[in-house]
């Protein structure tokens, strides 16, 4: 069967991440994505962010479970760059959009954020890194966000990006859109 978006999403960061390469969780939420990134790369090497101390909790407490450890920041991604070295090199990084299922539905990433997020991690991904998304747009702003974002990846150069989008163009309701943006 084939891969849903999220799913498809951790394949494509499977491919490319290694014992002690770095890696960003840009929205923790329940730590899930950080765990995945965390078994991967080794202790330390991944930086994740949210901007609800609930989320950092749940995640904690997750990598807790499971004997690993990760840089864990109550900060927005749009200030990865008060967080992280500026000379940081980054194999992979990935984005959850949207609210947290079961939380505060008002708490939503937002398109500039987003963007600002971006412009940090994208000069800095090495040779054969990427970046994923995974894009939900059925709650409000969600739409305008899925599109600022989409034309934001659309034009980045392709002599030194590719990009691509995954996504069930058949299901109802409004099926995630998995966008990976891996650096030539
Ligand atoms: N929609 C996904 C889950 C998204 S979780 C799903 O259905 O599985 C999105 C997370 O991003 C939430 O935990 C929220 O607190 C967090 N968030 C919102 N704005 C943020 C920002 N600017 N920086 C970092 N995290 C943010």
């Amino acid at each position: 069967m084939l891969d849903s978006a999220l799913r498809y999403s951790h394949k494509l960061l499977s491919d490319v991440l290694y014992k002690g390469s770095i890696a960003v969780d840009a929205t923790m939420g329940n730590g899930h994505d950080t765990l995945f990134l965390a078994k991967k790369c080794g202790v330390n090497c991944v930086w994740a962010f949210d901007v609800q101390q609930q989320a950092l909790n749940n995640t904690q407490q997750l990598l807790e479970q499971h004997g690993v450890k990760a840089q864990l920041s109550v900060a927005g991604h749009h200030n990865i760059a008060q967080v992280m070295p500026q000379n940081s090199r980054i194999q992979g990084a990935i984005f959850n959009l949207g609210y947290l299922p079961g939380s505060d539905k008002t708490i939503i990433t937002k398109k500039e954020t987003t963007l600002a997020a971006l412009d940090f991690i994208l000069p800095r991904l090495n040779n054969g890194g990427r970046c994923v998304l995974v894009l939900y747009y059925g709650h409000q702003g969600g739409r305008e966000e899925k599109e600022a974002i989409i034309d934001y990846a659309s034009s980045l150069d392709q002599a030194q990006f590719n990009v691509l989008t995954y996504q069930f163009i058949n299901q109802r309701h409004c099926p995630p859109i998995c966008l990976c943006i891996e650096k030539k």
